[in-house]
């Protein structure tokens, strides 16, 4: 398993509750994730149900994975994990076409047994602290919500390793073809040595792409930087009475504790720098920041980049040849999608072949 971002955790995380013997190898486990990776940045947002498709491989992945990581948090408690999770998403109409839409969205997910509901803009102004007045109404996710990712990557991790996770701290340098002599095994060159597998997952971010390239597979990546804020509210100002976190325009807002909110992220394609004016603009919510957004105080900013695959949809999820396995380009949503990305790898090495 090469990477050890989200996506790389969970697969071997998983792959080790049934029983497969896995080595986790990434130079991260060693000294933290780099600006290069998005893991260590996300804010861990779980938007499944207020997707706007109803069908086809995007939904459905995103309906596993929210069932998956409520079972997958229940499952670590009981082992002492604590991922501490805030139910519900309240995405914002911008304007009347957004209201409009999202009206349509909660007639259907109503059809299909799913608990979305319209509020309206006196219900949001209600809300303390009081959201955008420009907002034209909401909808809101009883079951989407928010996970802290840190946690939850340090759980999967520690409790991998109780079950035979080993893990390397050591980059990929290379990887080669296994010839009838090595039993056609997978041989990886690190920074450390050469070890050997059966089966190769690459879960190695926008990294992925040179590391295939050599086996003669093409799957370009671009970067997406993502930039976010910690920010203190005012006194008397909480927005941990909110009913989850909200959505404005793209822009997140996460209640956290101690009257505290993370704000993010801009989405700036093809650079590795963020810029004051995304950022600038992120704060002010294009604009639309009520008074006590304006009067918090930021205490810590940060940035990551976001794999996003080039003319493929995200996620790839592919079996290349025997015994390769590709699992990148998750783009804005590799921490919701991680579980079911897991499922899928399992699913792939215990199908019989021929
Ligand atoms: C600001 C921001 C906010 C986000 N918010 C959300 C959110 O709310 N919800 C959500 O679902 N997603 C969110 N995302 C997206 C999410 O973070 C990514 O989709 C996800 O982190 C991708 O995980 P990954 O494991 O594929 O890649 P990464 O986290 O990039 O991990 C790749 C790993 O591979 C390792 N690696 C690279 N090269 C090698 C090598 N040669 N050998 C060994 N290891 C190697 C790296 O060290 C790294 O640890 C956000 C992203 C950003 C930037």
């Amino acid at each position: 398993m090469i990477g050890a971002g989200v996506v790389g955790l969970s697969v071997a995380w998983l792959l080790c509750q049934h029983g497969h013997r896995v080595q986790l190898i990434d130079p991260a486990l060693a000294r933290g994730q780099s600006i290069d990776a998005g893991s260590s940045a996300a804010l861990g947002l779980l938007m499944a149900q207020v997707f706007r498709r109803s069908s086809g491989r995007g939904w459905r992945l995103r309906q596993q994975s929210l069932a998956l990581w409520q079972q997958w948090r229940e499952q670590l408690a009981q082992r002492g994990y604590q991922i501490p999770w805030r139910a519900g998403l309240l995405q914002l109409a911008c304007n009347e076409q957004d209201w409009q839409a999202q009206t349509r969205l909660a007639e259907q997910r109503q059809q299909q047994g799913l608990p979305l509901r319209l509020l309206s803009q006196a219900e949001l102004q209600a809300l303390s602290p009081a959201l955008p007045a420009e907002a034209a109404g909401a909808l809101f996710s009883a079951n989407d919500g928010q996970l802290d990712p840190q946690p939850a990557m340090q759980a999967l991790l520690h409790d991998g390793q109780r079950h035979g996770l080993r893990t390397e701290a050591a980059a990929v340098l290379q990887l080669e073809r296994g010839s009838k002599d090595a039993d056609g095994r997978w041989m990886i060159h690190t920074e450390a040595g050469t070890c050997s597998s059966h089966w190769l997952v690459i879960a190695a971010g926008l990294a992925s792409p040179a590391l295939l390239e050599p086996l003669g597979h093409t799957r370009p990546q671009s970067p997406v930087l993502g930039q976010a804020l910690e920010l203190q509210l005012p006194a008397g100002c909480n927005a941990e009475s909110w009913p989850g976190s909200v959505s404005w325009d793209g822009i997140n807002l996460v209640p956290r504790p101690g009257g505290r909110l993370w704000l993010g992220a801009t989405v700036e394609p093809g650079v590795t720098q963020g810029s004051p004016e995304a950022l600038a603009q992120m704060r002010h919510l294009s604009g639309a920041a009520p008074d006590w957004l304006r009067e918090a105080t930021a205490l810590r900013h940060w940035q990551g980049l976001r794999a996003r695959p080039d003319e493929r949809p995200a996620p790839l999820l592919e079996l290349l040849e025997p015994g390769l396995l590709l699992t990148s380009g998750h783009y804005r949503n590799g921490v919701l999608l991680a579980p079911a990305t897991a499922a899928w790898v399992l699913e792939q090495l215990e199908s019989p072949r021929p």
